[in-house]
């Protein structure tokens, strides 16, 4: 039989970030929701909490996945849990305290998990203490992301690069951008590369930060790169264009993100859930998972359907880090679980919304706040379009050329 219970030492883990998520986050959840742009002075004691896990060897709350500089490279056959599920396991219980927040806490950013991702040993060592954002969308394109338009031109020891990126997740806050540009348009999405770009680089800078529907606590900023300069060797991996492998090398970091982002659905959308069966036990709504479904009554069946569909969420996204920890390619897998978890959790904390009636609509509760701040979960990281049509390409055995 398969045992699904979380392993003892990833347990705790999660148990430490849940305790941040309860205590630290949702007591502040409503008030950063209504202060939009402020910043949360809580994130600064959660940030040595986090510090003090990860020295104990727990990763707690945000998107970091990955492996640490010196942490070996799972064998193939070492049927190992890593910094991927680990993370995903963290990000779970964090979002369930708080979606924006989450993607607040500093040295957490998903531009961690594409250094985590693609970095040599001597760049995990430079940027593995660092909080990276993530910078690919422009005001030209969000999807296609082959259609990056910023250039990185090498002059002696440095890069330069111009360019502008736009909804920049933790863009004002992070101490370093991971930012995509391209050193040779001409040979298409083969030179496109990531590098790393210090806040302090001459020539970067923030344009505005955007008001959003949810993740209010979350700043999404917009940067110019204005003959910005950062130093030769911040660019991440290879330098070499090779047109045939593509952008596979920067692809890569989706392939550790994606799987986070399901984690964080998979958070909110528990939330939720909790909150809708407290709500439907004290109206005195059954929910019995022996009777058939016809006996039960339209809220309870509606409930474990929407905990059926949480339940594959989970397990699709499980089984993604876990591929991703144990070195297995996982980009359909990823694309999988992002499509599943980002689709759910806006279905269940709507129904939330929906079954609980007044209160779920009212301030009273977070439900409406959850079902706002969910949505994100299905647009960034690629939209549920987009990771239907990768599942599809990789099922089919169809390029991209081929089915767009
Ligand atoms: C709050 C927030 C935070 C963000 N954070 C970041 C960040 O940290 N870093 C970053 O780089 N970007 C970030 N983004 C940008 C995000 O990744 C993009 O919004 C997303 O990739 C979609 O791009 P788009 O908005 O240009 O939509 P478009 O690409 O214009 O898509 C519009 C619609 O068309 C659909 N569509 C597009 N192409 C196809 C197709 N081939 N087939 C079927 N349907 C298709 C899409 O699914 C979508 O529904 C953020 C966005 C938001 C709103």
């Amino acid at each position: 039989m398969i045992n699904l219970e979380l392993p003892r030492k990833l347990r705790a883990g999660a148990n430490q970030a849940h305790q941040v998520a309860a205590e630290i986050m949702r007591p502040v959840s409503r008030k950063y929701d209504l202060a939009e742009h402020a910043y949360p002075v809580e994130l600064d004691t959660m940030a040595a909490m986090i510090e003090g896990m990860s020295d104990a060897g727990n990763e707690v709350g945000g998107a970091k996945g990955g492996r640490e500089s010196g942490e070996p490279k799972p064998s193939k056959t070492a049927n190992a849990n890593g910094g991927n599920m680990a993370a995903l396991v963290n990000v779970i219980e964090t979002c369930w305290g708080d979606v924006g927040l989450t993607l607040s806490v500093p040295y957490q950013g998903l531009g961690n998990s594409a250094i985590a991702a693609v970095a040599t040993d001597e760049q995990l060592e430079r940027f593995g203490k660092v909080w990276a954002s993530m910078a690919i969308t422009e005001p030209s394109f969000g999807s296609d992301s082959a259609a990056v338009s910023t250039t990185a031109v090498l002059d002696g020891d440095e890069w330069v690069l111009n360019g502008e990126k736009i909804y920049v997740t933790a863009g004002e806050r992070s101490t370093h951008i991971v930012v995509w540009a391209t050193v040779d348009k001409s040979k298409g999405r083969a030179a496109i590369k990531s590098f790393v770009v210090p806040r302090d680089a001459p020539g970067l800078s923030v344009a505005r930060l955007e008001h959003k529907l949810g993740i209010k606590a979350s700043d999404t900023a917009a940067l110019l790169l204005d003959n910005c300069r950062i130093p030769k060797d911040n660019l991440l991996g290879s330098p070499d264009v090779d047109t045939d492998k593509g952008f596979a090398g920067v692809m890569q970091t989706f392939d550790n993100t994606r799987p986070l982002v399901a984690g964080m659905a998979i958070g909110v959308a528990r939330a939720a859930l909790e909150e809708l069966r407290s709500i439907l036990t004290e109206a005195g709504v059954e929910i019995d998972y022996d009777a058939p479904t016809y006996s039960l009554s339209a809220p309870a069946a509606e409930y474990i359907r929407l905990e059926s569909d949480w339940e594959a969420a989970y397990l699709l996204a499980l089984r993604a880090a876990w591929m991703a920890d144990n070195k297995e390619p996982n980009s359909l897998q990823a694309s999988m679980s992002k499509a599943k978890a980002g689709r759910s959790a806006s279905d269940i904390t709507l129904k939330a919304v929906e079954l609980a009636g007044t209160l779920g609509y009212s301030q009273h509760l977070l439900l409406e706040k959850w079902a706002r701040d969910s949505k994100i979960l299905d647009i960034f990281e690629g939209t549920q379009q987009i990771q239907q049509l990768i599942v599809a390409r990789r099922v089919l055995g169809l390029s991209s050329a081929q089915l767009k």
